[in-house]
């Protein structure tokens, strides 16, 4: 991309295309190419965030009382205008954020497939009746839109985890602010013109780009702002859920992951080895349910990790813009550097080395952020480098006697998002699923994704508030309020009950 075609892209605030306050803007550049440059975005201030709050005002007095059902006919529109703009999306995804063009086509569908979902959910929204003590008295309950709302993402996954917030709380009638991660605001910028152009009144959904540390927080501090979904680090995670707390906000917060696969000796090893290769080198490891540790019991060790070494040999290293390409590079030089620190401090720690561990270097490597796949072994639970989130293509391997000492490792995280036994004993199975602590838990499957009708979300330090999607998706993003309704004529037998 040639320098006189950057293109610089606003704030979209009330129905408008504005610019930052700031007046400041910042690039972005294509982590295989950084001599691409994506795109230019609006460095915003808290002013911008507080305006964007003050048309979500707006907004909301319009959409709010808008009925479910009509609310969800804007986001079918969105739905089939995002189809229609399905294979953009995808490359938009590649070039900014990295991943294999395959793995961004996934990510739109499972975009199309929550919008699609919470659009169904306009014609439930369900409340419940229930007999009422009192005679002549009917209760039940009904939802409220929760309010204003400010949805913080990551850079990680820059259409679904927007896609898996805005939908959701549009159908409830919430108002929003959306900051997306500095790293990946043309995906965001995107997603606004598919809701504009779908109809969505104006001030219904904001979007501001910028700095955390400034929009973000701005939300977190407004009054106005009931709820904040967000998406990220446990690290800003914690602080956001404990500065939300001051002010009463409901908070949704999504965080890291430390992901375990079990590996048991009667397990099918072909099945095992591709949902863990996939799992961990996959996405180049950039997924927050990417797998990061496997934990073999040892009778089969040796065979799982001959395979394990040759499969991870085979990968394929590149652009993630060409199909053919298996691990893409690393979304920055943050990232990068990040990865880089952790495989010299598994080193250091005593971890053995087993597979790659070098940056890639020479040629089109170059261009971009790439680390090899990297496997330790010898690895033991207190290491560093079995506790922390390291957020890249970077495995560490255990060995365990039998199950309990495999779930006793698997647990020893402070993390708890997702985790996979293979095994073809049942009862094995059933003993894990009731004893593994993490809010996915996947058999003879990688620990990898979710399915949108179903709730997805972490325990421990992965997750904190109401579960997102599935049904669940509706208890974050409105209010139940509770009727009661004394339809007697006159007043009579009701105040002996009460
Ligand atoms: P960060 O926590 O760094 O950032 C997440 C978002 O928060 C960004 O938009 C960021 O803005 C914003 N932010 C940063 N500081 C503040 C602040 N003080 N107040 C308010 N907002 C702030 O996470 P990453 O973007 O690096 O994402 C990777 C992390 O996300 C990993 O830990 C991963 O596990 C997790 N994740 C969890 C998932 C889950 O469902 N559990 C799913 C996907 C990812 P800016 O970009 O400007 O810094």
């Amino acid at each position: 991309m040639a320098a006189t075609q950057i293109t610089t892209h606003k704030n979209y605030i009330c129905g408008q295309w504005v610019e930052s306050v700031t007046g400041r803007t910042y690039q972005v550049h294509n982590p295989a190419h950084t001599d691409q440059i994506v795109g230019e975005f609006q460095t915003s201030g808290a002013e911008d965030a507080l305006r964007a709050v003050a048309a979500a005002k707006e907004g909301l007095a319009i959409w709010g009382n808008t009925p479910a059902p009509a609310r969800a006919t804007i986001i079918y529109k969105a739905l089939e205008i995002m189809g229609r703009r399905a294979d953009e999306m995808a490359q938009t995804i590649t070039i900014e954020e990295g991943k294999p063009i395959g793995d961004a086509a996934g990510e739109v569908k499972r975009s199309m497939n929550i919008m699609e979902y919470a659009a169904g959910e306009g014609r439930r929204m369900f409340g419940y009746t229930t007999p009422s003590e009192l005679p002549n008295t009917v209760a039940y309950t009904v939802r409220r839109p929760l309010g204003i709302v400010g949805i913080i993402t990551p850079w990680n996954f820059p259409l679904a985890i927007p896609a898996w917030k805005i939908a959701p709380a549009l159908i409830c009638g919430n108002a929003l602010v959306f900051k997306p991660a500095s790293a990946t605001p043309l995906s965001a910028v995107k997603l606004m013109e598919i809701f504009e152009e779908a109809g969505l009144p104006p001030g219904v959904l904001n979007l501001v780009t910028g700095p955390g540390g400034q929009v973000g927080n701005a939300l977190v501090e407004s009054p106005d702002v009931k709820g904040i979904s967000f998406t990220g680090s446990t690290e800003v995670g914690t602080e956001l859920y404990a500065e939300s707390a001051k002010r009463l906000k409901k908070v949704q917060a999504e965080m890291g992951g430390k992901n375990a696969v079990i590996v048991l000796a009667d397990a099918d090893m072909n099945k095992a080895m591709g949902g863990i290769v996939s799992g961990a080198f996959g996405s180049t490891g950039q997924r927050c349910t990417a797998t990061s540790r496997v934990i073999v019991e040892e009778g089969v060790y040796d065979q799982f990790m001959a395979e394990l070494l040759d499969r991870t040999s085979k990968l394929t290293i590149g652009d993630g813009i060409d199909p053919s390409i298996d691990v893409s590079p690393l979304a920055s030089q943050n990232q990068k550097d990040k990865v880089m620190e952790y495989i010299g401090i598994g080193t250091e720690e005593g971890a053995n080395l087993a597979y790659g561990g070098h940056a890639l270097s020479g040629g089109d490597f170059d261009q971009g952020y790439y680390v090899e796949p990297t496997i330790f072994t010898d690895v033991s639970p207190d290491m560093r480098i079995a506790k922390e989130e390291i957020f890249g293509p970077v495995l560490t391997v255990f060995k365990a006697k039998d199950l309990t000492e495999a779930i006793d490792i698997s647990n020893s995280v402070e993390f708890g998002l997702s985790s996979s036994v293979y095994t073809k004993d049942i009862s094995k199975a059933y003993e894990y699923i009731n004893t593994v602590e993490t809010g996915m838990v996947h058999v003879n499957a990688p620990t990898l994704g979710g399915e949108v009708h179903l709730p997805f979300g972490g325990l421990n330090s992965s997750g904190v508030g109401q579960r997102e999607q599935g049904t669940a998706m509706v208890d974050f993003f409105s209010e139940v309020i509770t009727v009661y309704i004394d339809h007697a004529a006159e007043a009579g037998e009701r105040a002996k009950f009460i």
